[in-house]
Formats: C-alpha cells, sequence, structure tokens
C-alpha cells in the first residue's frame, strides 16, 4: 500500500483533534470534545508519489493505541505550550514509539510538537521544546490550531 500513516498522540487537551480538524476541515472550534476514537482520511497532494494520509487521531484505549503505533509512518507528539506536564507525558510515548518502531528516521518520522503557542501564558519556552531535537533525533515545530499557525507546514 501506498498509503502514508500518521498518528497524532499526546495527553488529553493539548489540541490534537483541534490540529487535525484544522488541517482536515480548515476551522477550529472552542469546545472541548473528548475524542474517542477518530480517524480522518485526507488526499495527501505530494509531488512524487500520491496517496492517502491517514491521519490518526488517538484517545482510544491502550490497544487501539498500540495497533496505530505498530502501523503508523509518522507520530506526531503533541504537547500544550501551557503545561509542562504534558510535554512530561510525551517521555513514555516517545519511548514506547522507538521501542516498536526502531530509531531510523526513514522507517519512522517523529515530530514534536507544542501547540497553543498562541496563549500568551507558558510553561514551556520554544527552547526547551526544541532541545528534543537532538535527544529524540525528531523534528520540532510549534503550532497553533486556533491562529492556525504552522498548522500546513506540520502535515
Ligand atoms: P485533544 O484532547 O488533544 O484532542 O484536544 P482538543 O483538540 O480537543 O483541544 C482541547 C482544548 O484546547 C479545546 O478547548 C481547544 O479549543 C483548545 N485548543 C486546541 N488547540 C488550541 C490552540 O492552538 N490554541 C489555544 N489557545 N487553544 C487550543
Ligand atoms: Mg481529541
Amino acid at each position: 500500500s501506498r498509503d502514508f500513516r500518521v498518528v497524532v498522540v499526546g495527553s488529553t487537551g493539548v489540541g490534537k483533534s483541534a490540529l487535525v480538524q484544522r488541517c482536515v476541515r480548515g476551522n477550529f472550534r472552542e469546545a472541548y470534545l473528548p475524542t474517542i476514537e477518530d480517524t480522518h482520511l485526507q488526499a495527501l497532494g505530494c509531488s512524487h508519489k500520491a496517496g492517502a494520509m491517514h491521519t490518526t487521531d488517538t484517545t482510544g484505549g491502550r490497544r487501539y493505541q498500540a495497533t496505530c503505533h505498530c502501523q503508523g509512518h509518522a507520530f506526531i507528539l503533541v504537547y500544550s505550550v501551557t503545561k509542562k506536564q504534558t510535554l512530561e507525558e510525551l517521555k513514555p510515548l516517545y519511548e514506547l514509539i522507538r521501542q516498536l518502531k526502531g530509531n531510523s528516521p526513514q522507517k519512522c518520522a517523529i515530530i514534536l510538537v507544542g501547540n497553543k503557542c498562541d496563549e500568551s501564558h507558558r510553561e514551556v519556552s520554544e527552547k526547551e521544546g526544541a532541545a528534543y531535537v537532538s535527544e529524540w533525533n525528531c523534528a520540532f515545530l510549534e503550532t497553533s490550531a486556533k491562529m492556525n499557525i504552522n498548522v500546513q507546514a506540520l502535515f
């Protein structure tokens, strides 16, 4: 299959659904709707290969999450810059993904995302997030689903 599967992970409330919704539907919803399990399919306009990009927004049970992790080609690890704890909570997820997928960036691309960069109240600076790039061998971006900052660049 030429499908490219992107898995979006992170603690509740960091803005996973908002990022996916911003990307897929181009809008933002202020109200919080807890996700059970959401898979968005989006045609991926890519210069060299055409395929579907499956964006899986995970808040399902552990079992569902593990399935997603096994099938993912790329992982978007989302925390909120307004809550340091959400960055810390990504560590075990990061380790799980590396365990399942290995370290090769060809097999598994990881992007660390600090969402809600529009908020003036911060607990995590851009520098603190960027410090993970070398440690985790990943890419890093700050985004705002609300203000539509870096969402296109991310996906
Ligand atoms: P999820 O649990 O990770 O899927 O989080 P949601 O996408 O449901 O978002 C949780 C809450 O954060 C909602 O109230 C959103 O409106 C809000 N939110 C999401 N993204 C942003 C953002 O970029 N900036 C701000 N200020 N709020 C956001
Ligand atoms: Mg959600």
